[in-house]
């Protein structure tokens, strides 16, 4: 499945080629999954020596997953088809009753709304922002929430933290294949990465790979609250850019800057982007910051492809992706290295929210990529944030 996902279309006698398995085992794993709908003929390709080979492509209306984004106020619900196409996105308000029975009734608003059929719904993911160092504690159980959730909708319900999100589903959607090392940068109000090797998320030993944001640039830089100094997020996060930009004269005086972090940041970055120098200096500045820790990532894991996503890069990404794939090609000397493909996101606000959605569908026809989850207690401080904190209302 995974083959024919990132091959988009494909014969039976490539799918054998690529999968070291032999015709005949291909044949009936094929008449296997086209019986089960996951899979269809799409069409012919002219083959060297007589008959046309059939193309087979994954059957996108087959089966959804849903995936929800939970953030400070609000959740945004997404679900997806096979193949990562977005079906159908809300977002709604939360309050502060219990959070278990608010996702379970949106859960059932959300798929009604949509007429998708129940027994083609694969499960669902929820997504929070990953804790900030020092409040782990106070965090609540997301996995408690999971065990409640998926008995009441008896349906798999899984967990999993904002940028490992985010890089599943630009992994599943862009269709990039197993065999290419693939991150992602995540930039919002702090900085994560997701790493996808193999075609699976790597989570590392607590299910909290992917600390791109504590990655530290400077040995006497800034102090951070995870007790490092020099953290590449206390430069060129969302909330270093804005706490930046109140503190600039100028622009303070210019731009909106009050109210939370995500509209002053989108105020910035508007001005940025439309020939404010002030402003682009700023953003610039954040870049070339957060292109330096980028290049040591993708040296450490010689990385294929590379996605920025997340709010931050949603108005002003392509100062983010100049600065860093300026970095990277004047930083390669070192060895030889492969030139590492950098793209934008496109759709960088939903991103988590698909992501948590391609999580539901890799784990439903390519099974054997996905780690396992958390379990209650263990690990509650690599999937939830201050986010639910202030949800939960405790
Ligand atoms: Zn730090």
């Amino acid at each position: 499945m995974d083959v024919i996902r990132s091959a988009s279309s494909i014969s039976r006698v490539e799918l054998a080629g690529l999968t070291s398995l032999t015709q005949p085992s291909i044949s009936t794993i094929v008449r296997q999954l086209i019986d089960d709908g996951v899979i269809h003929e799409t069409g012919s390709a002219d083959s060297a020596r007589g008959k046309p080979r059939k193309l087979l492509a994954i059957n996108p209306a087959n089966r959804f997953g849903v995936g929800f984004h939970l953030g400070p106020e609000s959740l945004t619900c997404v679900a997806i088809d096979l193949t990562g196409g977005v079906v159908g996105r809300e977002v709604v308000p939360l309050d502060d009753t219990g959070l278990t029975a608010q996702l379970a009734t949106r859960f059932a608003a959300f798929t009604d709304g949509l007429d998708l059929p129940g027994d083609r719904i694969e499960g669902l993911a929820i997504v929070a922002a990953t804790a900030l160092p020092g409040q782990e504690a106070a965090a609540p159980d997301l996995a408690g929430v999971r065990a409640e959730l998926a008995a009441k909708l008896r349906l798999p319900v899984l967990v999993e933290n904002d940028s490992a999100a985010a890089a599943l589903g630009e992994f599943w959607s862009r269709r990039v294949s197993r065999e290419e090392p693939f991150g992602s940068v995540f930039l919002s109000i702090g900085i994560g990465a997701g790493l996808v090797f193999g075609g699976a998320l790597f989570r590392g030993a607590s299910f909290d790979a992917g600390e791109l944001g504590h990655l530290s640039i400077k040995y006497d830089g800034r102090p951070c609250a995870c007790g490092n100094a020099g953290c590449v997020e206390r430069y060129a996060s969302m909330a270093a850019i804005v706490e930046a930009a109140r503190a600039h004269q100028n622009l303070s005086g210019r731009l909106r800057l009050e109210g939370n972090t995500f509209a002053a940041y989108d105020s910035v970055a508007r001005a940025a982007v439309n020939g404010d120098p002030d402003a682009f200096t700023l953003i610039d500045d954040a870049a070339g910051h957060l292109a330096v820790a980028v290049t040591s990532m993708v040296n450490l894991l010689d990385l294929g492809r590379l996605v920025l996503t997340g709010p931050g890069v949603a108005v002003a990404g392509s100062i983010f992706a100049r600065r860093l794939r300026a970095h990277l090609a004047g930083t390669a000397h070192a060895r030889p290295r492969r030139e590492i493909v950098v793209e934008l996101s496109a759709q960088p606000r939903d991103a988590v929210s698909i992501g948590a959605a391609a999580l539901v569908v890799q784990a439903s026809i390519a099974p054997g990529h996905t780690a396992g989850q958390p379990q209650a207690g263990a690990a509650s401080h690599s999937t939830t944030g201050s986010v639910l904190r202030s949800i939960a209302g405790s």
